[in-house]
């Protein structure tokens, strides 16, 4: 069971979510909990960090941030010792989480779960703090944002849990983000591919690297709500009834993504010099001389550093785009997805310099003033406020 950080906000909801898991203990399971740092906590170090240092050094911002879910597992344990239950609240490092060496998105390389199964056998409830790990050299690293859903998904899968229960602030993973869309409709069902293009291209619902670990793993992940009993939505294997009612199943956006144009350097080293500077591309484009990619806005000072230092490369970016997409695994069998898009963007009056696509996804770089615009009038015409959006499975 993993809760996000509003889910955990404040003494009331870190109480709740106590009884939450003490509920779910005593209705017979062997419960590991997983929580994030409360509320913005994680936003407030990292502005901490910049007030001290410009370029704060890795290292020491891992030691920093890993503390704000450290201290809710600490609260967590005196709660649930409080309801009369054994439990232990554990950093990742103590938890057996292994990673690589890269400080700011380490990537899990091994689970030693035998610290887990010890305190499950004597009975314990189990609190992992999110979002973090120890490495290979012995350091605190940190998983990327949001990656408490990647403890989460990584444990599950360790310990051949039996699903991966996301508790967060919003019922389930809807057919567009509910703050930008309120006509936006909870799904019951999402494909691994389709919650991976979600993840991909703005649904911060979940982390991206958590549902490619989960789709590789078989783990079963079900994101619902900390503040209700109801059912969420499900992320699983494709399902044939899951492609039978809508073709579409959301419309994402993301305003933090920059776009670069790159001139003077051959693919091979570029992209070279990014992945060693662990930037994640998303989008690359190349049909002259020029190199066109995409990546996150939080990279851009990496990226800026690698750029100026290959030798004779000139470079220029956009911060002004963002980015919506229509994704849904039943695009592969249906034809004109595509033109019903650009259709729907021209009668905006909205261009799209640049365009990708995959068998599953249609993605369309705009002004970022017009992403809102552009996808509340997707959603609409893909028929999402509709309850044929909802794609019951059960
Ligand atoms: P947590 O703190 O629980 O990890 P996050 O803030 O990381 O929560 O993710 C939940 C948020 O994701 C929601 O509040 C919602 O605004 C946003 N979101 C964006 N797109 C979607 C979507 N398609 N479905 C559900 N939530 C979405
Ligand atoms: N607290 C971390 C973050 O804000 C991790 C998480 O919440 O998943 O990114
Ligand atoms: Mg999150």
């Amino acid at each position: 069971m993993k809760f996000g950080g509003t889910s955990v906000g404040d003494v009331e909801r870190l109480l709740d979510v106590a009884r939450r898991i003490v509920a779910a203990r005593e209705a017979g399971n062997r419960v590991v909990g997983v929580l994030s740092a409360m509320g913005h906590q994680t936003d407030e170090l990292l502005d901490l960090a910049q007030k001290i240092s410009l370029r704060p050094k890795p290292r020491a911002l891992d030691m920093l941030v890993s503390v704000g879910e450290r201290i809710t597992c600490a609260l967590a344990e005196m709660a649930i010792e409080d309801l009369g239950h054994h439990a232990i609240s554990l950093t990742g490092s103590q938890a057996g989480i292994v990673t690589d060496t890269v400080h700011g998105k380490a990537k899990i390389v091994e689970i030693r779960a035998r610290r887990i199964h010890e305190a499950l056998d004597e009975d314990r409830i189990v609190l992992v703090a999110g979002f973090q790990g120890v490495s290979t050299e012995y350091e605190v690293t940190t998983l990327g944002r949001g990656g408490s859903d990647m403890t989460a998904v990584a444990l599950a899968a360790a310990l051949g849990a039996e699903a991966c229960e996301i508790y967060t602030d919003v019922d389930g993973v809807f057919t567009a983000d509910p703050r930008v869309v309120p006509q936006a409709r909870k799904l019951h069902a999402v494909t691994y591919e389709e919650m991976l293009e979600m993840a991909a291209s703005g649904a911060k619902v979940l982390q991206l690297r958590s549902v490619e670990f989960a789709r590789n793993h078989g783990v079963k992940v079900h994101v619902r709500s900390t503040f209700s009993g109801e059912e969420g939505t499900w992320i699983a294997e494709e399902d044939e009834r899951m492609l039978e009612k809508a073709m579409i199943s959301g419309v994402t956006h993301t305003r933090e993504e920059s776009l670069y144009t790159v001139g003077g350097v051959d693919a091979g080293r570029l992209f070279g010099a990014l992945a060693d500077a662990s930037v994640n591309v998303d989008t690359i484009i190349r049909t002259g001389p020029d190199i066109v990619f995409s990546a996150p806005d939080e990279d851009h000072a990496s990226i800026a550093s690698t750029l100026d230092a290959l030798e004779g490369v000139t470079w220029s970016a956009r911060d002004d785009l963002g980015k919506v997409s229509v994704i849904g695994a039943g695009m592969k069998s249906h034809p004109g997805i595509a033109a019903r898009t650009f259709a729907t963007l021209a009668d905006l009056g909205i261009e799209s310099p640049v365009v990708t696509t995959s068998p599953i996804k249609i993605a369309c770089y705009v002004a970022r003033n017009e992403v809102e615009r552009a996808v509340s009038a997707l959603h609409h015409v893909f028929e999402l406020d509709t309850p044929v959006a909802e794609r019951s499975h059960a």
